[in-house]
């Protein structure tokens, strides 16, 4: 099977010191596995991390990242600064950008260009409102940020994508969607890839599912064939708890 990952955002939480403490407790519970397990803490903890993550088996990501290389972007974070600290992942167009900041589909697809353009994983956010699943669009609105997000990708670079599926309606509220419902709609992304870039993108590209994962949840969702893994809010600031995630089935 793709080789499966498990990725924390951390969101706006952490500081310094509780990032030191959160990751030295964690890289003492993660067992060896045959997954890549991944951290996204705030961009100000991203080198102190990268420290505290040498010689171990976890990966360093951000969430969020300006496209261009540098220039007048006050505020923006380049991808150059990211590589720089060995960011090897990065998260983009998650629902909160989205909606809290207004990032849409043609923004975030020169971000994922900008990422691939510098050997990076983008790890592409999609997902349907509660509004919108409620009125029967959920595979429209997919199709739309998948399509727009990815627009113009090379098939030579599409190895290094990654994408999440986070419906925004079970994004730290507890209701996790049902196995079968994530299955289902990875399995749609999947079909889209194969549609647009070929048979070998549907096959390879892992797709995350994401949305209060937490113990009690991963293994069943992991047990689903569509779905190479999760992308962990709120449980991921606990290292017992992400720790358990990261650790499913061994
Ligand atoms: P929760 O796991 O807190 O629901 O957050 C999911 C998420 O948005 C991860 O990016």
């Amino acid at each position: 099977r793709r080789k499966p990952i498990i990725a924390g955002n951390w969101k706006m939480n952490n500081t310094m010191e509780e990032a030191e403490k959160l990751v030295a407790h964690l890289l003492g519970l993660i067992e060896k596995r045959d997954r890549e397990v991944v951290i996204c803490p705030s961009f100000v903890c991203l080198s102190r991390t990268a420290e505290l993550l040498k010689d171990h088996d976890v990966a360093l990501g951000a969430q969020n990242m300006h496209y261009e290389d540098n220039g007048a972007f006050t505020g923006e974070v380049s991808p150059l600064f990211l590589k720089e600290v060995g960011v090897t992942y990065v998260i983009l167009g998650h629902s909160e950008r989205r909606h809290i900041f207004g990032e849409k589909d043609d923004l975030i697809n020169k971000k994922v260009k900008a990422t691939l353009k510098h050997d990076m994983n983008p790890i592409v956010c999609v997902g349907e409102t509660l509004e919108e699943r409620e009125s029967n669009v959920t595979f429209e609105i997919i199709k739309n940020q998948v399509y727009g997000s990815l627009a113009g990708l090379e098939k030579e670079k599409m190895g290094k994508l990654v994408i999440a599926y986070e419906p925004v309606w079970a994004i730290g509220t507890g209701k996790t969607a049902t196995k079968e419902d994530a299955n289902e709609v990875i399995g749609y992304i999947r079909k889209l890839l194969a549609e647009k870039f070929g048979k070998e993108a549907g096959d390879k590209t892992r797709i995350l599912y994401g949305g209060s994962v937490k113990p009690a949840n991963i293994k069943e969702l992991m047990d689903m064939e569509e779905i190479d893994g999760a992308l962990v809010g709120g449980a991921s600031l606990k290292a017992v708890e992400f720790s358990e995630i990261a650790n499913y089935d061994i």
